[in-house]
């Protein structure tokens, strides 16, 4: 089971081998999950993996049917009786932001609080609308406002009642691409400033690795693997991990007793991650992104294979190469158009970091 070490806090919110079965049908199996005081960690994987059914025994709207879970030290969740949704601390806020609209903005962010009208439910909302950059507007209608702004009053509300955990439920995917952009980097400044543990789900992987403290990766139920942006991109525990994140190829390649020998040349042993004594003869498929590979021009005899396929990513060019042994592997170039579909090519790795490997199949 996929190690979770992020020892720096105390933890706000634990699953312990949380399940859900809906009739034959498992949703979630055996997730553990520690989630420490001021983190944000995001449930990152494909259509139906379990994303959102966690967040909602989370919050819970959904019932475990294993495991526990607990929020600030208190069982929620568990083989006793479930703590209903509103007498959990956990603050929810969901894609569709859900505002009140015969109510203005404060009165929406007042709404979590238990005496909405006191001088402190004020103070309370004029700081909350401040920290999400909206003093001006706590009179105004919510149907006033544009998207990120009522995205953020929405975030305000839901921290009003200072939940011990907020989930977000793929918060910004009503917004358009630009806004989506500039919204999640202003929230994570927000929940920064504010200390705030958060939950967040998403299958979008740039906004998980670029807002993430730590990022969990969900497949078919199961947590494949918990770390923090770069070490999950740069050194992903299974290939499913390292193919959600980003474009990787897999290289074959033989270890021998002094060199690591692929269709693209001969490489030191160093450059696979963790390579232990014991391996050589054995045969392994090394993680290569797109930028730690380089295609020259070659004369057709010379070539390791063959351009198959161009993609234009706007700042940069993908090529798309099939080796001779029928492997296809992108490379990276900047800027510059070099090659067009059906060019002879020569690979070479390139890359200046260790490459994680998986034994071949
Ligand atoms: P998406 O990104 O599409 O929202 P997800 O990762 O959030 O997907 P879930 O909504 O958690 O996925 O669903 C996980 C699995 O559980 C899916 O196979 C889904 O069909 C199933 N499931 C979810 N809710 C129910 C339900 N009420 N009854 C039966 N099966 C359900």
């Amino acid at each position: 089971s996929p190690t979770d070490r992020s020892p720096t806090a105390d933890p706000v919110l634990e699953l312990s081998g949380v399940g859900k079965r809906y009739g034959s049908e498992t949703a979630v199996s055996d997730l553990d999950l520690l989630v420490h005081e001021g983190e944000l960690v995001t449930l990152l994987g494909p259509s139906g993996c379990g994303k959102t059914t966690t967040l909602r025994m989370i919050a819970g709207l959904e019932s475990v049917t294993e495991g526990t879970i607990e929020v600030g030290g208190t069982v929620v969740a568990g083989d006793g009786p479930q703590t209903p949704p509103e007498e959990r601390d956990v603050g929810l806020v969901f894609q569709e932001f859900a505002l009140f609209p015969h109510l203005t903005v404060a009165e929406n962010v007042a709404f979590g609080l238990e005496d909405p009208d006191s001088p402190e439910a004020e103070a309370r909302v004029d700081d909350l609308l401040d920290l999400v950059g909206l003093s001006e507007y706590g009179d105004r209608s919510p149907e006033d406002l544009s998207g990120g702004q009522r995205q953020r009053v929405a975030l305000a509300r839901s921290l009003a009642p200072e939940p011990d955990v907020l989930l977000l439920d793929e918060p910004f995917s009503n917004l358009d691409v630009r806004l989506r952009v500039r919204m999640r980097e202003e929230v994570k400044r927000i929940l920064d400033e504010a200390n705030v543990t958060a939950v967040s789900v998403t299958h979008d992987q740039e906004e998980a690795l670029s807002i993430s403290d730590r990022i969990a990766v969900v497949n078919d139920g199961r947590l494949e693997q918990v770390g923090p942006p770069e070490e999950v991109f740069e050194n992903p525990t299974s290939r499913f991990v390292a193919s959600f994140l980003g474009q990787a190829s897999f290289l074959p390649a033989e270890v021998t007793a002094d060199a690591v020998e692929t269709s693209v040349g001969s490489y030191d042993r160093d450059l696979l991650a963790g390579l232990g004594d014991g391996y050589a003869g054995s045969r392994v498929d090394v993680l290569v992104r797109p930028d730690d590979l380089r295609a020259e021009p070659a004369a057709a005899g010379d070539a390791d294979g063959t351009v198959v396929r161009r993609q234009y990513t706007g700042p940069s060019f993908v090529y798309h190469v099939e080796l001779d042994d029928g492997t296809v592997v992108r490379c990276l170039h900047n800027h510059t158009e070099e090659f067009e579909v059906g060019d002879p090519v020569t690979v070479t790795l390139v890359a200046d970091h260790e490459l994680a490997w998986y034994p071949a199949r």
